[in-house]
């Protein structure tokens, strides 16, 4: 893709800063920081958009009342003020309002957390009853006992076209963005940053880590806690009732169906019904990922699919291997390096963190300034690894 956009490398090679992996976060960081003028070079592994990493699969869902801690709400805001903008410089459609159901038992970890941040954040929301939730959306069937928390702002991004906004418009503002272009090493002697590819060596006062499911190879003396995880997305066609699939019928929605275990589901744009496990994947080396969809694993979210939205169980049109990187408490890793203070490190999101990313983008461009956090991100931090 940095290919297509015609990045221009300037004629020296030295820079203020050098990100690494331009996918969702790395994109966004380019973005923002050739925005304000500084003097980037972008390098990625592959041509971003590309299906290797974590930012595919045409849609990603984005909500509000984030079940997971409340401190993730104020950056959600920012990242929907951001993706709304960047459709306006891009005049390219990047995101779809449709609603967002956070389902499980009364007392599920997503039901409850959705609560808890929204009436923390004073958000909009409505809980409802399981007749409720199949009269308004009869795509849906929950189990005894089940109940929804409902956000009205929830939808859906379209990461392809977000990653390819954010690599347009740097380069617009200035970047020099080069991809298939792997960086092998690093070094830091305190003043400045020395980046080696395979086809070059580059110096730079900072240096951006987005590397995503690279992180722990990249950063291999940190030998931080993260592990890869392989996700499986599908697309069906419904069965029958189509229309009841079709945005604007449908939210997105977040099924807890056993404690500790969810699926989620996202709206037809066109492309089918998409649904996938949220987590329960084997860990993976991100250089040895099987992209093989087996038999048994469809059978078993078709048997998902019986349950809880048996007319979307009709033909599965495709499926596509994507990798969590995930932290042993799900949260983000967000830090200066604890040896290289002109290093950042922000990538592993724990398979929730696409949404963020127009956010995090201005968060890491302000952190390479040596300006303080823009919003409170003391969660994401790496000394909880100890
Ligand atoms: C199936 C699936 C569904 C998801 N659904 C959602 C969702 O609905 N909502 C949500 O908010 N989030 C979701 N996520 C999570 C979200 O997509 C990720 O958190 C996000 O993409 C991570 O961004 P990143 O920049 O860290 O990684 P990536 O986007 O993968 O970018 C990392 C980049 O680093 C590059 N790189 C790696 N190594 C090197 C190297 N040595 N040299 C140069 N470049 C390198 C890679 O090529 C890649 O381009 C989902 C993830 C998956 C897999």
């Amino acid at each position: 893709m940095c290919g297509g956009i015609l990045s221009v490398m300037k004629n020296n090679s030295s820079f203020d800063v050098i990100i690494i992996g331009l996918g969702a976060m790395g994109s966004a960081t380019a973005y923002h920081l050739a925005k304000r003028g500084v003097r980037v070079l972008g390098l990625d592994k592959f041509s971003p958009p590309h299906t290797f990493g974590s930012a595919h699969g045409k849609t990603r869902v984005i909500r509000e009342a984030y079940f997971e801690d409340p401190c993730y709400v104020p950056i959600v805001q920012r990242a929907y003020e951001l993706w709304a903008e960047l459709e306006r410089e891009s005049g390219a459609k990047l995101f779809e309002q449709t609603g967002g159901l956070m389902i499980g038992k009364p007392d599920s970890v997503v039901v409850t957390g959705a609560a808890r941040s929204a009436q923390l954040h004073r958000l909009a929301y409505e809980s409802l009853t399981a007749e409720e939730v199949e009269h308004r959306f009869p795509a849906l069937r929950l189990s005894d006992g089940m109940v929804a928390t409902y956000e009205p702002r929830a939808g859906v991004l379209f990461p392809e076209r977000c990653v390819e906004a954010h690599l347009s418009l740097a380069i617009r503002h200035g970047a020099s963005l080069r991809c298939d272009e792997p960086v092998i090493s690093w070094n830091s002697d305190g003043g400045s940053v020395r980046v080696k590819t395979e086809k070059g060596e580059y110096r730079a006062a900072r240096a951006v880590f987005t590397a995503g499911a690279w992180t722990t190879k990249l950063l291999a003396k940190l030998a931080l806690p993260l592990h890869c995880e392989r996700q499986i997305a599908f697309w069906f066609e419904p069965r029958q009732n189509p229309h009841q699939f079709a945005s604007g019928n449908l939210p997105v929605f977040i099924m807890e169906y056993a404690s500790g275990k969810s699926f989620y589901g996202i709206p037809d744009f066109g492309d089918g019904f998409k649904v996938a496990r949220h987590h329960e994947g084997e860990t993976i080396d991100p250089d040895r990922v099987n992209r093989e969809v087996s038999r048994a694993e469809i059978d078993s979210i078709r048997s998902l699919l019986r349950v809880f939205l048996p007319d979307a169980e009709g033909f599965l049109r495709t499926a596509s291997v994507c990798i969590y990187t995930n932290a042993p408490d799900s949260h983000f890793v967000v830090d200066l390096h604890p040896q290289h203070r002109q290093v950042v490190i922000a990538s592993p999101c724990s398979g929730h963190g696409f949404k963020f990313s127009s956010a995090m983008g201005e968060i890491l461009a302000a952190m390479t300034s040596d300006q303080p956090p823009l919003l409170d991100i003391n969660l994401f931090g790496l000394k909880r690894f100890g």
